[in-house]
C-alpha cells in the first residue's frame, strides 16, 4: 500500500534555501537542527546525563549531527532505522597563516579539501564562511556571503594549451586574491573576519574557514526541471533526511527509533571525531539504549535489528561521455532515487538491502533506479561500508543521480530531492 506523497516541489524550493544558507558543514548542521527544532526536537549535550524520555532529540558536534526520535512505548532493545549522510563537500580551506600575496595582490593561502574539481573554482566570485573559536571556547558561525575572493584563471594568451588539457598546480595556482596591497600583514584576514562576525579579533583563538561560490542555487532548464547549486553532494541527502525524520516523528507511533546521522569528513575518508569512522553514532545509539534502562544485551539486540540507509549522490549518465558509464545501468535525472551496488563493498548494498529499499520506495509510491559502475572505471565510496563495518549494522547505499559531482556547482533533477525524501520517510516509518 503506498501512502500519499509527503513532499513535492516545495521540498526542492526549501533545498535551494538550505544550500544557500549552508556554505560550511557547521552551517549545514545548524540549519538542519533549526528545521528539527521546528518539528519539536530538542538538543541534548553529550556532557550531560541522558534520560529515557520520549520525543525528538539531537546531538551537535562540530560539523556532525545525530538526531533521533524515541516513540511512546519504545523498549530498550527497540531497533533503530538510520538515514546516514555527510555534511562536507570538496572545497578550499584557509591555511593557519593565511595572509599572503604577490605583485600587488592580496591573497589568501588555502589548502585543498577532498577531491575538488579544481577548474570549477576558477573565476567564480567567492564568499568566506565557517566558524571561529573564541578564547573562552565558544564557537561563532560566520558567513560573509558576498563576492570577496576569486581564483583568477590565467588568460589564454599566456596559456595557449589551456583548452587541450588544463594543468593546475595544487599549490601555486589555487590561491585566491581578495584585494590589493603590497603591505601583507599577518592577522589581516582573521581581523577582517572577526569584524564581519562582530567579535573582537583579540578574542579569536582558532578558525575553520572556507570559501564558497556566492551564486545562488537555481532551477535550470526548459521547464525548470533541473537544479544547479553548490554542495548538493551531499547536503541534498542531509536536507531530505532531516525532512524525513521530522515527518516520521510526526506520525508518533513507530516500531523503530528513526535516526538521522549526518557526518563530517566523508570526502577525506571519515576518520575524525565527527566522521562516520569515529565513535559518535555508536556512542549516541548506546547511550540511548542505556538511557531507557537497557543492558549491553539490549544494545546488541537493538543493533542486530537496525538498518541504515546511507544516502549520497551518484552519477547520472553524462550525455557527452556515455561510454564512462555501465552500458545497461543508466540512472536518469528525475527518475527517482538510485540504489548503489558494488560487489567489492565500495557500497554496502546486497540483495537483502535491495529488498529493504524496494519496499520503502513501493510504500512511498516512488520509482527507483539501479546504479553500478562500469568495470573499467574506479568506483567511489561513501559512509555506507564504514557504518556497516564499524557498528555491524545492516546498511544499504542509495542516493540521487547528479552530474558534475565535486564541482563547485553541481546539477540534478528538481524532482529527485523530494522523491528521495518520500522514500526515506517511508523507510523511517515502516
Ligand atoms: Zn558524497
Amino acid at each position: 500500500m503506498s501512502r500519499p506523497a509527503r513532499f513535492d516541489r516545495g521540498h526542492t524550493d526549501d533545498l535551494l534555501t538550505y544550500l544557500a544558507a549552508s556554505p560550511s558543514p557547521y552551517h549545514a548542521v545548524a540549519n538542519a537542527a533549526e528545521r528539527l527544532e521546528k518539528a519539536g526536537f530538542r538538543k541534548v549535550e553529550e556532557t550531560d546525563a541522558w534520560d529515557g524520555t520520549t520525543g525528538g532529540k539531537y546531538v551537535l558536534r562540530g560539523g556532525a549531527l545525530i538526531a533521533w526520535f524515541v516513540p511512546e512505548g519504545a523498549e530498550p532493545h527497540t531497533p533503530f532505522r538510520i538515514v546516514g549522510a555527510h555534511t562536507d563537500s570538496p572545497n578550499l580551506r584557509v591555511k593557519p597563516l593565511p595572509d599572503t600575496g604577490a605583485a600587488g595582490w592580496r591573497q589568501v593561502a588555502v589548502e585543498l579539501y577532498g577531491g575538488t574539481l579544481l577548474n570549477t573554482w576558477l573565476d567564480r566570485d567567492l564568499g568566506l564562511a565557517g566558524r571561529i573559536t573564541l578564547r573562552d571556547g565558544r564557537d561563532v558561525l560566520v558567513n560573509i556571503d558576498r563576492p570577496l575572493l576569486r581564483v583568477p584563471q590565467l588568460a589564454i594568451h599566456l596559456d595557449r594549451g589551456a583548452n587541450d588539457g588544463l594543468k593546475l598546480d595544487r599549490q601555486k595556482h589555487m590561491q585566491p586574491i581578495w584585494g590589493l596591497g603590497d603591505d601583507v600583514q599577518e592577522g589581516d584576514l582573521i581581523a577582517f573576519v572577526a569584524e564581519e562576525a562582530g567579535v573582537d579579533a583579540r578574542d579569536v583563538a582558532g578558525w575553520d574557514l572556507m570559501p564558497h561560490p556566492v551564486e545562488a542555487p537555481a532551477y535550470l532548464g526548459r521547464d525548470r526541471e533541473l537544479v544547479a547549486g553548490p554542495r548538493m553532494d551531499n547536503l541534498l541527502s542531509v536536507h531530505a533526511g532531516a525532512a524525513a525524520l521530522a515527518a516520521a516523528a510526526a506520525t508518533g507511533e513507530l516500531p523503530h527509533i528513526p535516526v538521522l546521522a549526518a557526518f563530517d569528513h566523508e570526502e577525506n575518508g571519515s576518520q575524525s571525531d565527527t566522521g562516520a569512522d569515529g565513535p559518535l553514532l555508536g556512542s549516541v545509539l548506546e547511550r540511548s539504549v542505556h538511557a531507557r534502562g537497557g543492558s549491553p544485551e539490549d544494545r546488541a539486540r537493538a543493533l542486530a535489528g537496525t538498518i541504515c540507509l546511507s544516502s549520497d549522490t551518484g552519477h547520472a549518465v553524462h550525455p557527452n561521455y556515455p561510454e564512462r558509464h555501465d552500458p545497461t545501468h543508466h540512472p536518469r535525472a528525475n527518475g527517482g532515487p538510485i540504489l548503489k551496488v558494488n560487489v567489492n563493498m565500495r557500497y554496502a548494498t546486497d540483495g537483502s538491502g535491495r529488498a529493504v529499499f524496494a519496499e520503502a520506495c513501493e510504500k512511498a509510491g516512488v520509482p527507483f533506479q539501479n546504479f553500478v559502475s562500469n568495470n573499467a572505471m574506479p568506483c567511489g565510496t561513501t559512509i555506507g561500508p564504514i557504518t556497516a563495518a564499524r557498528h555491524g549494522i545492516k546498511t544499504v547505499d542509495i542516493g540521487v543521480a547528479i552530474l558534475s559531482m565535486h564541482s563547485a556547482r553541481e546539477l540534478c533533477g528538481a524532482d529527485d530531492p523530494f522523491l528521495l525524501a518520500n522514500a526515506l520517510t517511508a523507510f523511517l516509518e515502516n
